[in-house]
């Protein structure tokens, strides 16, 4: 691995002195332990024993900030002395689990034999079933849900532009944290691939909204009027992503 990925670097959460954080390292999210200690004269790291983390020994009073920095201009070293997560062991702990899709809770299960690598069962009870070797489970679960996002998001975008009389140039579908979707200035839209595993109504409200911003590029009286008169399931959809949106977020995969 070169060292080049670390410059996308950056920190989610400093944590508390005493309190578990994490750096996230080229994707990887590295938990990060504290220990204050009256002996130690300044801050001193160690991988844990397992090779999964850090500890990070600090005199008293130093802030949560300046040892997270600190652990932050040491990412390269941390980078190469981290143990490869145990992908077939995280993939075990995925079976079983429920994950929501289209506001229905579906139960991961392992098939085994020939079919699609990932498919969804109704009957008996709804259950996402995934095929094949338990390394990578994860990542192909997450790309089903990435498709059938899409499909959703493009069907739902067309709908409203029809509706609309507008036209936009593409779609882009990806795993955004801070918004569910966006318009840029060239017609594209871009929505995150979670909006799946929430209500229908939401979905859909999330591309009305954005089509809608291609008549309006702002959030004034004129583009609300637009998207209430098109999505009559607008008030509900914007309290359930105020309300819950971030439970999206929390899921196994
Ligand atoms: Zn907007």
């Amino acid at each position: 691995m070169s060292l080049s990925p670390l410059k996308r670097l950056f920190a989610p959460d400093p944590g508390k002195p005493d309190g578990p954080g994490s750096l996230l390292i080229d994707g990887r999210e590295v938990p990060v332990r504290y220990r204050s200690n009256a002996q130690a004269r300044r801050i001193i790291m160690r991988m844990e024993k397992n090779g999964q983390g850090i500890v990070l020994t600090v005199p008293p009073g130093t802030s949560a900030q300046a040892a997270h920095e600190f652990a932050l201009t040491q990412a390269a070293w941390i980078w190469q002395r981290l143990v490869p997560e145990d992908h077939e062991q995280l993939s075990e702990t995925l079976i079983g689990r429920s994950i929501t899709i289209r506001d229905t809770e579906h139960v991961i299960e392992l098939a085994t034999g020939r079919g699609a690598p990932v498919h969804l069962r109704d009957l008996p009870s709804p259950q996402l079933v995934v095929r094949g070797d338990a390394s990578h489970m994860r990542r192909r679960i997450a790309d089903f849900l990435k498709r059938e996002a899409r499909h959703d998001l493009e069907k739902a975008s067309r709908g409203y532009a029809h509706a609309m009389q507008v036209e936009f140039s593409r779609i882009s579908v990806r795993d955004t944290t801070t918004r569910w979707g966006s318009c840029s200035s060239t017609g594209t839209l871009s929505y995150s691939w979670r909006l799946i595993m929430a209500p229908p109504n939401v979905l859909d409200y999330v591309c009305a909204h954005e089509v809608a911003h291609i008549e309006q590029m702002n959030h004034g009286p004129e583009f609300w009027k637009l998207v209430y008169r098109h999505c009559p399931h607008t008030d509900f959809a914007r309290n359930w992503l105020k309300r819950q949106g971030h439970t999206l977020h929390k899921l196994p995969v």
